[in-house]
């Protein structure tokens, strides 16, 4: 038997009669051990219980949360986003735990002793719109965890093994035998995957430039959670590329200027850097040639003066009473736009008085164009720009995917002038991000945010068409809507200009393009928008994370599932009739089991996580604890709720 966690979290007891394997014990999986100690102890349980939890990495943070990461690594949800304990009074009441930001109060009154002192400095200045550091994010599964195992109920054992689970293959008499690397094996009447983010096959691009990197003798870093990157490996005082400006970016911007010793100081109206000498020259390239905006500074995670009006959950009943299974482009998008079109310009006519010439009667037109009439052949979007042009001046006008590519149309003589642009645009974001809710684009951005929970259960409810779901909400929503409303704290933009302000960080523009230089043996980035020879660099950073791609997954354990039939990727068919795989695992609702090779559906096996992404969309973020003053989605505790139903199916309840 590998090796047992040393410390409060060892085995607790031995008796067994009902069994069950739970695989990754990062936030999900220790859901599922939270949910069946909530229902152990709201009935007691007739057989006792015995459960296995198998994760390389300590259980309670696992891979992505540990606690002795570095503290740059900030969190881009708030101290009052997240929870590991539901608070849903509809389930079984937890034994123990409470959200993030109760832990965070909580430990500012009475800390815990075995706090670490940097632990206890973060926390004393850390309040309930913060950004917390993973690593205290980390700390608070972990005591969490520990609370829960404090509070076992009558006839539960808990086991941890601190190892990677690499296959579980039935064994004929309805369980399962779970092998563990390193040797020894667990058998099981039921398994849960919840194995999170996975390591991922590289594409074929990016396994041409990691062999010619290999053999010239470049660096190449491939995608990865942040925190698992060799940041030291990257020289100072030479270029580095990075692709990718989404977060991981400011994760690798963090180590590469900060985390080097660099410092920003406040100048007044804004920030400047002071280098220390150790920093490569960042040399910045994504597709849209920006990185993602900037969140904008609320007390909440939604803005209040935002309410959806046309996508909502009254809205998808109707699509569900007609018996109509929506499709994005044609159904959701429509609404959702309106509701950004709605908050922009309500937001206008508040903010900016003279913008408007007859406020009230803009907003009645308004309101009649955006009515969704069932029934109409009349174009709203015509009916609308009517109205515009009548009521707004083209200055105030909203584009909205004008705001997604700010580049786009543009192109820059050198690129002294491109980098002067992206800082215009970086200092513009953070401007509006500090208005809040009184810019106008903030709040739009503000209703696709909104729109995104009501997606989730339009998704994971009703479901959405295939051809919608591959061309429509992954073909191009997501990665809009991901570039508008999941980036970072407006600190981080004003941060990025003072680098490029400092020249300690470049950009390469729009649509670039990646390869290798023969000649000088060095990598190369170049944009068609921007006159300037290629950049130059000996290493090139790709700052994503791993794909989320069960098909093209790193794992031992999926891809011993996959080969022996014992789970499939889910098919999705596009438009044309074509079959696509689609990311995630084909499941069973509800609770999530897979669907084997031969459509079976093998009882016992679980799935919850970043694997369901074939049925759920946006599973990689945490559950989100009640917000007082709402609104509370249904999606924001649905993981939560995913595991409350695997616990429940598991105890037969
Ligand atoms: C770098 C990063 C930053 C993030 N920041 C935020 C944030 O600020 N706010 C937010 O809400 N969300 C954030 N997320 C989203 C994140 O997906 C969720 O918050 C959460 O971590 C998902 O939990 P999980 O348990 O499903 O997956 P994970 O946290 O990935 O945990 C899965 C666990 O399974 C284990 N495992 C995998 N395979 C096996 C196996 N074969 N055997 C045994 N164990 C296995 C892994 O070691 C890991 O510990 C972030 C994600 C990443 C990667």
């Amino acid at each position: 038997m590998s090796a047992v966690q040393a410390d409060t979290l060892d085995a607790v007891g031995t008796a067994q009669q009902v069994r069950i394997a739970i695989i990754g014990a990062g936030p999900r999986g220790t859901s599922v051990l939270e949910r069946l100690l909530a229902h152990a102890a709201a009935r007691p349980v007739r057989a006792a219980l015995h459960i296995d939890v198998i994760d390389p990495y300590p259980a309670g943070p696992g891979h992505v949360w540990q606690p002795g990461q570095s503290r740059l690594y900030l969190m881009n949800t708030q101290s009052f986003y997240p929870t590991l304990i539901p608070e849903d009074p509809a389930l079984a009441p937890p034994v123990a735990g409470t959200t993030f930001n109760g832990w965070r109060a909580r430990q500012q009154h009475r800390p815990l002793p075995s706090l670490a002192m940097e632990e206890k400095s973060e926390l004393a200045a850390l309040g309930s719109g913060d950004f917390p550091s993973r690593a205290l994010y980390g700390r608070y599964l972990r005591c969490t965890l520990k609370e829960l195992l404090e509070r076992l109920p009558d006839g539960v054992t808990v086991r941890f093994y601190e190892t990677s689970a690499e296959s579980v293959v039935p064994a004929g008499d309805g369980t399962f035998d779970v092998a563990l690397a390193g040797g020894g094996s667990l058998r099981t009447d039921s398994a849960v995957l919840a194995l999170g983010h996975i390591p991922s096959r590289l594409n074929p691009e990016q396994r041409e430039l990691q062999s010619s990197a290999a053999r010239l003798g470049l660096r190449y870093l491939p995608p990865a959670v942040p925190a698992d990157v060799d940041w030291d490996a990257v020289p100072g005082g030479e270029p580095v590329l990075v692709r990718g400006m989404g977060l991981n970016f400011f994760d690798a911007l963090g180590q590469l200027t900060e985390g080097r010793g660099g410092k920003f100081i406040d100048a007044g109206p804004r920030l400047d850097y002071q280098p220390s000498g150790q920093e490569p020259l960042i040399i910045a390239a994504s597709r849209r040639g920006t990185p993602y905006r900037t969140k904008a500074a609320l007390n909440a995670y939604y803005p209040a003066s935002v309410r959806l009006r046309y996508l909502t959950g009254a809205a998808l009943e109707r699509f569900r009473a007609a018996g109509i299974r929506p499709g994005f482009d044609h159904d959701l998008w429509p609404l959702l736009h309106r509701d950004a079109v709605w908050a922009y310009y309500s937001t206008l006519v508040r903010s900016h008085p003279g913008a408007v010439a007859e406020p009230a009667a803009f907003l009645e037109a308004l309101d009649v164009a955006l009515h969704p009439h069932a029934h109409s052949a009349a174009n709203w979007e015509d009916s609308m720009a009517g109205v515009l042009a009548t009521h707004v001046a083209p200055r105030h006008r909203l584009d909205l995917r004008g705001l997604a590519a700010p580049l786009a149309g543009r192109s820059f003589a050198s690129r002294a002038e491109l980098d002067a642009a992206v800082v215009e645009y970086l200092m513009d974001d953070a401007r509006r991000s500090a208005l809040g809710e009184e810019d106008p684009v903030k709040m739009a951005i503000g209703a696709l945010h909104h729109g995104r929970a009501v997606l989730k259960t339009a998704v994971a409810d009703g479901g959405i068409t295939d051809e919608s779901w591959v061309s429509g909400l992954r073909g191009w929503f997501e990665s809009m809507v991901e570039g508008l409303a999941s980036g970072p704290p407006a600190l981080r933009a004003e941060q990025l200009a003072a680098l490029a302000r400092a020249g300690v960080v470049s950009f390469v523009g729009p649509d670039p393009k990646f390869g290798l230089d023969r000649r000088t043996g060095m990598f190369t980035a170049a944009s068609p928008w921007v006159k300037a020879p290629p950049v130059l660099a000996k290493t090139m950073v790709e700052a994503l994370a791993p794909a989320n791609r069960v098909s093209a997954n790193d794992s031992p354990l999926l891809k011993q599932l996959l080969a022996d039939g014992l789970v499939r990727p889910r098919l999705m068919m596009t438009a044309e009739g074509a079959p696509v795989q689609a990311t995630g695992l084909d499941v069973s609702p509800h609770p999530y089991r897979p669907v084997a090779a031969n459509g079976s559906v093998t009882r016992g096996l679980y799935v919850l996580g970043l694997q369901l992404s074939a049925a759920q969309w946006g599973t990689a973020i945490a559950a989100e604890a009640v917000q007082p003053g709402g609104p509370n989605y249904p999606s924001g505790q649905r993981t939560l709720r995913d595991a409350d139903e695997i616990a429940r199916a598991i105890l037969g309840r």
